[in-house]
């Protein structure tokens, strides 16, 4: 199998990696090849047997044209500066440009220790190897901004964490690795220039009209704010809670980065936490939007002195983007929102019609995916499914009445309405219940739960018989769910 790489940041951002090797697994096995993306990048798998897709993806042997690197970065973590982080566990092989022109990252995870690796072994277990490939796939399945998995492979070595399990590495494509925390690091460790190099190749990477900007540098800022508002948005629209919103997890192009311990929500609560490690809901999912603002604050101030040497007085400015960011997100926020609700039009009063339904769905801790699906078949004239979320006689009736008046306030058919709310409205997410179950029997040696997950949260919105077990909350019995960072 031939990948036709072409390494720019290899080639051209030289002292802001460093070269790096992958551990050479003896027994590599495949899990899992994602054929449909590898055609999207232009790389052509068919006839490539899975002894080689093993081979070529799990380190032990180097695809051809591949420059292996270890990207540097810092980040705040839970609010404290890392000075030092990097890829600990994971390698760039290189870039592909796809077929349309849109250039990615193929990086392995957890193919063994770089000089960022600090205590750990740089290696991943297959629990988190599978999630990760299992919730971008659905992300990405439901038009949500993510990296990608390109492949999962069994190592064939056991991986100590709190006890031994089998091992594993990941194929994650990205539009760039490039992070928050990689603009922290330069600040911090080198200064101006390096800053205004560094942000240089993302602009002309991810965003070449921005070149021409008076201020490219603050240009970049508004993007990524931008880009973050609608990314953090379109999460919580689908009840998503990320768990690590660390700077060295905000991806600069604006894609879904590091999944770890994210999940996603049933019964509705704005304080849903899943990480072990989040004890003070930090990344809790109504706090989202908040740390995303307190994100952008922290990549304006790694971004100042580049801003500064174009112009000083642009400072302000980009103090001014920072401060808008809650005004920008509520703005994306009720855009997201009336699609869910089949609005078309913003109209007055819609604000508090959103607000209100979230008081409401945390008052009847409904499953938050199943509701707005109830809502579309409440539209066709079938109230089972909602009846069947609010066993409380009458509740939300009110809600229900508002919302229902501020649709035929804008005319128009119902059923098209219904349809529009199902293509945004996902029916098969990845439930935490059949993840587990999923995960469990692949660590026992058996794939075929997972690979039949996978394919219903590929298909996240049309809904199918012979998938019902697989649209619905967990049962009462699974009990509280907790997450662990994904190592
Ligand atoms: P994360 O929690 O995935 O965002 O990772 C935070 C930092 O810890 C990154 O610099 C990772 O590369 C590093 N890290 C996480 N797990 C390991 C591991 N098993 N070995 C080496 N470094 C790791
Ligand atoms: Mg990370």
């Amino acid at each position: 199998m031939q990948i036709a790489f072409d390494n720019s940041f290899h080639a051209t951002m030289e002292g802001f990696y460093a070269p790096a090797e992958a551990a050479r697994p003896s027994a590599p096995r495949l899990l899992a090849f994602n054929h449909a993306l590898a055609a999207r990048l232009g790389i052509d798998a068919t006839g490539t047997g899975d002894d080689e897709l093993a081979r070529l993806f799990s380190g032990a042997e180097l695809p051809p044209g591949a420059d292996p690197l270890a990207l540097a970065y810092a980040g705040h973590q839970f609010g404290h500066f890392s000075p030092q982080l990097g890829d600990g566990r994971a390698l760039l092989l290189g870039e592909v440009v796809a077929p349309d022109g849109v250039r990615f990252d193929i990086q392995l995870k957890g193919s063994g220790p770089t000089m960022f690796s600090r205590n750990g072994d740089g290696k991943a277990a297959i629990g988190p190897v599978l999630r990760e490939y299992l919730v971008s796939e659905a992300m990405a399945a439901m038009g949500v901004p993510t990296t990608r998995a390109l492949a999962a492979v069994a190592t064939g070595e056991r991986v100590q964490r709190e006890r031994a399990h089998p091992g594993a590495v990941l194929t994650r494509v990205a539009r760039s690795h490039i992070r928050v925390g990689t603009f922290q690091f330069f600040a911090a460790h080198f200064g101006a220039e390096h800053v205004i190099r560094l942000s240089d190749y993302a602009i002309a990477r991810h965003f070449p009209e921005l070149a021409e900007a008076a201020n490219a540098h603050l240009a970049l800022l508004e993007r990524v704010i931008d880009l973050q508002c609608s990314l953090i948005a379109h999460w919580m629209s689908v009840g998503f809670i990320h768990g690590v919103m660390n700077t060295d997890n905000v991806a600069i192009s604006g894609e879904t980065i590091d999944y770890g311990p994210c999940a996603f929500m049933d019964r509705f609560s704005v304080s849903t936490v899943f990480s072990s490690i989040d004890a003070h809901g930090r990344y809790a999912y109504g706090r989202q939007p908040q740390i995303m603002h307190w994100n952008m604050a922290r990549f304006a101030e790694a971004l100042l002195p580049a801003i500064h040497a174009v112009d000083p007085a642009d400072v302000e400015r980009a103090k001014e983007l920072v401060a808008a960011v809650p005004d920008r997100f509520r703005s994306v926020w009720d855009d997201t929102m009336r699609a869910k609700l089949g609005l078309g039009e913003a109209a007055g009063g819609d604000p508090e019609l959103i607000d209100e339904l979230f008081a409401e769905l945390e008052r009847h801790g409904a499953d938050f995916t199943g509701f707005f699906r109830a809502l579309s078949m409440l539209l066709r004239g079938d109230r089972a499914a909602l009846d069947a979320l609010l066993p409380d006689e009458g509740a939300m009736a009110s809600w229900i009445a508002a919302w229902r008046a501020r649709i035929e306030a804008e005319g128009g058919d119902f059923a098209e309405r219904a349809e529009a709310m199902d293509a945004v409205n996902p029916l098969y997410i990845p439930r935490n219940h059949l993840v587990e179950a999923a995960l469990a029997a692949a660590e026992a040696g058996d794939m075929t739960p997972w690979l039949r997950l996978l394919e219903t949260v590929q298909h996240p919105f049309a809904a199918r018989a012979d998938w019902a077990e697989f649209a619905g909350p967990a049962p009462e019995d699974f009990g509280p769910y907790t997450t662990f960072c994904g190592t």
